[in-house]
């Protein structure tokens, strides 16, 4: 059995809360040898931690496009403040640009200023940045160019944007995640053809992101999406394991 690495998981979600411990049993019997559990709401940072920590997998902090867009511009700065006072030593995130979600001029604005907020922290600590993005990539590109990724690097979690975006993100130094979106996308599986075996990580973003809609994803699933990548990629599925484990390794290290 190939050991395998899911990315990108929300399993601090309360949709485990009943069954957690089976869950990652059954990922572990069938292969998985890690994963990042990344936070989305602010409120319960500490329950992601607590979560991670009692399992054995990475764990990052950062504030969530979507949850950050409920919030009032006091209550984001006091979350900045927060993280800068949290020790986020596997990385920060997930945070970034939805322009999907964000359609005002503020809004949109006030991503690119949490955004750039969490690079630079994160190019203090030397910690890897986990981001999100959606309908903004020429954006986020040129947000990289202003404020660079930490010398520990960064991931773009379940890309969605289109292939000529690939290259300019790899210059820029990222690693392009993909879930189970790349499975029902011609669009997607040529950016997924574009991207070099040493750039490549794969996720399942459960419980969100089901291979089935209206199902809860698990992290088992992603053995179903590297079957599915190493096709589009035609290599062995094994190859597409091993490497996208040692980049995940690379990215995040060993815990
Ligand atoms: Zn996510």
């Amino acid at each position: 059995m190939t050991p395998w690495f899911d990315a990108h998981t929300h399993l601090d979600d309360t949709r485990f809360d009943e069954d957690r411990a089976t869950v990652l049993a059954r990922a572990r019997d069938a292969g998985m040898a890690g994963a990042v559990v990344c936070a989305a709401d602010p409120t319960r940072w500490d329950v992601t931690r607590a979560v991670a920590e009692a399992h054995g997998l990475i764990w990052t902090l950062g504030l969530h496009p979507w949850f950050e867009a409920d919030l009032d511009d006091d209550t984001v700065d006091a979350l900045l403040d927060q993280l800068h006072d949290t020790p986020t030593p596997h990385g920060l995130g997930e945070t970034g640009l939805d322009f999907a979600r964000a359609k005002e001029p503020h809004a949109r604005q006030r991503q690119r200023r949490v955004t750039a907020a969490h690079l630079a922290l994160a190019r203090v600590r030397d910690v890897p940045v986990v981001l999100h993005v959606v309908r903004a990539y020429p954006q986020l590109l040129s947000l990289l160019s202003q404020h660079p990724l930490p010398a520990a690097g960064g991931m773009v979690h379940s890309w969605s944007g289109a292939p000529e975006f690939i290259a300019p993100a790899l210059r820029r130094g990222l690693f392009v995640s993909f879930s189970a979106g790349v499975t029902r996308s011609e669009r997607l599986q040529a950016a997924l053809r574009a991207v070099p075996d040493d750039r490549l990580l794969l996720e399942t973003d459960c419980p969100d992101q089901p291979l089935r809609p209206g199902t809860r994803g698990e992290p088992r699933d992603l053995l179903v999406l590297a079957a599915e990548v190493a096709r589009v990629r035609e290599a062995p599925v094994e190859h597409v394991l091993r490497t996208t484990t040692f980049n995940a390794r690379t990215l995040f290290g060993s815990i």
